[in-house]
């Protein structure tokens, strides 16, 4: 039998970062992290756009990712060691919201309450929108919104060094599948006490992280706690342009909800490529991972040409799918839920939590070592809050 002063159960950028700042703040007894694939096939930080913004509607959404800046503009130094630095390439184009004349009241409130918050976004007139990208089609817009300070990064090389980086400073990780969670006490406030994996080992710890991305409800299951998070199918294509593109995109979101970004390499000699998502709100939940590419023409390419029509000769080099990790307001469940002792959740993301994943590493550190998070309050995503009919509305989660 083998005890951890902590163990996480799941390895992508979310329990990765919760091991890299546990360690970082000094936390002793051993962090341990149980993650059953290394290659990453299916999980959602491998699968990601690397979309990093600021420009969320509530307070609690705002201040992680804009805690989360200074580290990512920093992420490849600190994650990187000895011969090896991840190329995380953070590129802080920014975030480009086109709103349409029936949406001005709603982003008009959205700016000033982020302006408000420290936030720098700006009020960009259709002129200015059409100097920076000259090539948009933009009758239909009043103006745009755009977040400077934002941008993407991308997504294999941010796991990869948030692994690496909770190496180095400490954490083990262990090639195995959590089957089991043990607890002690009476119904009303237990305690858990460890972990069972597949491989038949055990491993005893009065702290459990449960960072399991769209299998977090499962891991709810074993511990007894039901956990409102399913797995949502999310497609992303990945294009390459005609020819080398004269200027760069920031992520652009069209208020048909198609978004795309640029996806250009390090050297600037390889082909110039974008990658374009959009969120079917009725897509039914389960995990699937088949990428219907037929989307592609259906419902991709014709907000994409109405918006851009040089994009016509895009050609689509592969499209893929993903697990969006959705709960019933579409934010996160971060913290302790007050049955269950030593039982820590980070999961929930529904779709944007590599963004905030350096400061949800660092609450978390705070919650568990500390009984509360001082960085950032997290308390309105707290676990119990749709039991509570407390739950969180931010209106700009996509
Ligand atoms: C197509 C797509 C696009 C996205 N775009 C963005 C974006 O632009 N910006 C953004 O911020 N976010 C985006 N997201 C969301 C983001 O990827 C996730 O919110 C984030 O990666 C969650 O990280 P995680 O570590 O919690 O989950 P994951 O990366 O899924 O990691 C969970 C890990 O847990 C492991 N695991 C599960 N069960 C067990 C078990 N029983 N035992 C051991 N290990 C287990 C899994 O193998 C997996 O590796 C996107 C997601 C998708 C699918």
């Amino acid at each position: 039998m083998r005890t951890a002063g902590a163990v996480i159960i799941g390895g992508g950028v979310v329990g990765s970062s919760i091991a890299f700042h546990l360690l970082e703040d000094g936390f002793k007894g051993g962090v341990l992290v149980v993650e059953r694939d290394p290659t990453y096939a299916r999980a959602s930080s491998r699968l990601a756009m690397g979309g990093i913004r600021q420009q969320f509607g509530t307070a609690v959404n705002i201040a992680l990712v804009q805690r989360s800046i200074p580290f990512w503009r920093s992420f490849d130094e600190r994650m990187g060691g000895a011969g090896d630095r991840p190329r995380s390439n953070f590129r802080q184009r920014g975030y480009l919201f086109l709103v349409k004349h029936d949406q001005v009241p709603d982003f008009e409130r959205r700016l000033k309450h982020q302006q408000q918050l420290g936030v720098r976004v700006e009020r960009l007139g259709v002129a200015e929108v059409s100097r920076r990208l000259p090539d948009l089609a933009l009758e239909d817009i009043a103006f745009g919104v755009f977040g400077p300070d934002d941008g993407y990064a991308n997504p294999r090389e941010v796991l990869r060094g948030f692994r690496a980086g909770a190496e180095r400073a400490g954490a083990s990780f262990v090639e195995d599948e959590v089957v089991g969670i043990t607890r002690l006490g009476a119904s009303g406030r237990r305690r858990v006490t460890g972990v069972r994996l597949r491989g038949g080992e055990s491993i005893d710890s009065p702290v459990i992280v449960n960072a399991a991305g769209a299998w977090a409800a499962r891991i709810g299951e074993m511990a007894g706690i039901e956990l409102p998070i399913r797995p949502v199918r999310q497609h992303l294509f990945r294009c390459a342009l005609p020819g080398r593109w004269p200027y760069r995109f920031p992520m652009v979101i069209d208020p048909t909800g198609v978004h795309w970004r640029h996806d250009d390499g390090d050297s600037g000699s390889e082909e110039d490529r974008i990658i374009v998502a959009r969120t079917r709100h009725d897509e039914p939940v389960g995990e699937n991972f088949a990428c219907d590419e037929s989307r592609w023409s259906r419902e991709f390419l014709p907000p994409l040409l109405a918006r851009l029509p040089r994009f016509r000769d895009l050609r689509v080099i592969e499209g893929w799918a993903g697990l969006y990790e959705m709960t019933p307001d579409a934010n996160p469940l971060l913290g302790e839920p007050p049955t269950l002792a030593g039982f820590f959740v980070a999961a929930g993301f529904s779709g944007h939590g590599l963004m905030m994943s350096p400061a949800v590493g660092k609450a978390l550190s705070e919650i568990i070592r500390e009984g509360r998070a001082t960085t950032v309050d997290v308390s309105p995503l707290a676990v119990d809050r749709f039991e509570r009919g407390a739950p969180l509305e931010d209106a700009a989660t996509l």
